[in-house]
């Protein structure tokens, strides 16, 4: 996991750039990257190791203008080094691509690139994509990655400069995170909500395939045959406060510190505090629903699935409905019998996390209703799930699960009561 920003605006992007690579830090990356289209045209400045380097390699060899692109990187194709860092570039040193995921035809596309005299620079497979970009453009770069993404086959989130349109910037994905920030004559790219908190909370939430063209008044998109699309801006919940470290040495300490309030807010959206009872409309079962229910799955990675083993004890314990725990990264691949009335429960703190994106959809192919718990708003499980039930837990910086562990867990609790009494098994005062 690492981090793309993108900044297009009237005022310098370097600022911008860095400090949205930095409110991403903490994805994990081993080296760093910028792309700034200004009065010298496309320049690129690129440093192994931490930010910090990259900073260093600015102050030696400065660069400005008003649009740009960044990347921290985090390798699956060629060492982490200076050369494989992104942003990557076109033979002609036109076009600027960022990068995340992974390109998986890239030795096919690269090899015919080669034979047509392409000279590539680095090992990755993103360049693959600069110079399929660099060779086909020709000023239009809509109209290029009509052309282009046909032939991607893999999970992207790109983020493109291109010095023909020097004020332009376009983003698209595919099972992969990218966030549009709309600001005041300027707009904004990233992959992480936390990254855009400081300039703006108004953000729109790309499907995948779906192309924007950014510049600093207009965000507009398109779908993959070019016609435009209508989207609708989501407003983000969270403060910048709760994206900082507010006085502790780690984000973890403190998202250990937010527990209480996590929980205490998921309760209070779930439970009317008045008449102690719970708010069924914010409930995923029916009455109906939860008597039919034969079976539940739910799928889940890491921590999450940790607490989906919880639930599973619980639902089981209260509600007496047989339960499976399974690790999406297992379902996904595995041959799965639906069953009738079975219902498949997603869990997710980002709502990115590919393999569940991929159980998802499996069980939605299958034709099984699925319901997900989440913790950003919007997120791709959240888009695509049945019925999603939020956890409020805020912005979980920190790798390692604390309140999103445990408003999951509380999640499942509630879950768990509700079918219980739904069912017949626990009466309305118990409950
Ligand atoms: N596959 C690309 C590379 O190795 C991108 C990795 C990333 O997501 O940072 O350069």
């Amino acid at each position: 996991m690492c981090g793309i920003v993108g900044f297009t605006g009237r005022t310098d992007c370097v600022k911008v750039l860095l400090s949205g690579l930095e409110s991403q830090e903490y994805r994990g990356y081993d080296s760093a990257g910028i792309a700034v289209l200004g009065q010298d045209g496309l320049q690129v400045r690129k440093a192994a190791g931490r930010l910090a380097n990259l900073r260093a390699e600015l102050t030696q060899n400065p660069v400005g203008g008003c649009t740009g692109i960044g990347h921290t990187r985090w390798a699956t194709h060629g060492e982490p080094n200076e050369v494989n860092a992104h942003p990557h570039t076109d033979m002609s040193g036109r076009v600027a691509v960022v990068h995340n995921g992974i390109i998986e035809n890239f030795a096919e596309l690269k090899s015919q690139l080669i034979d047509q005299g392409v000279k590539f620079r680095s090992q990755t497979d993103t360049e693959v994509v600069a110079q399929l970009l660099g060779l086909c453009d020709r000023g239009d770069m809509r109209a290029t990655l009509r052309q282009v993404l046909p032939m991607l086959r893999g999970s992207y989130a790109l983020v493109i400069a291109s010095a023909s349109q020097p004020d332009t910037l376009w983003c698209v994905r595919c099972n992969n995170p990218l966030v549009i920030g709309r600001g005041e004559g300027a707009n904004y790219i990233a992959s992480d909500v936390a990254a855009l908190l400081r300039y703006t909370r108004e953000v729109y939430l790309p499907d995948d395939h779906e192309v924007a063209e950014i510049t600093a008044d207009r965000i507009s998109f398109f779908a993959p045959d070019g016609s435009p699309i209508e989207k609708e801006i989501q407003q983000v919940g969270w403060d910048v406060d709760s994206a900082q470290k507010k006085g502790f040495d780690h984000f973890m300490l403190k998202e250990i510190f937010e527990q209480p309030r996590a929980i205490a807010d998921t309760l209070r959206h779930y439970v009317d505090t008045d008449t102690l009872t719970l708010r069924r409309d914010r409930m995923p079962f029916t009455r109906k629903q939860a008597v039919l229910l034969r079976q539940l799955t739910i799928v889940a990675c890491g921590t999450a699935y940790h607490a989906g083993m919880m639930g599973k004890s619980l639902i089981q314990r209260l509600a007496r409905i047989p339960v499976q725990a399974e690790i999406a990264s297992e379902y996904r691949y595995s041959e799965t019998l639906a069953t009738e009335n079975e219902v498949v429960i997603a869990v997710s703190q980002s709502g990115e996390t590919a393999d569940t994106v991929a159980a998802v959809r499996k069980a939605k192919k299958n034709g099984q209703r699925v319901i997900s718990l989440c913790n950003v708003i919007g997120s791709t499980i959240a888009r695509e799930t049945d019925a999603v039930l939020y956890t409020l837990a805020g912005p979980e910086i920190a790798v390692a699960s604390t309140k999103a562990y445990s408003t999951q867990m509380l999640l499942f609790v509630l879950i768990a009561l509700d079918l219980a009494n739904l069912r017949g098994e626990l009466s309305d005062e118990e409950l």
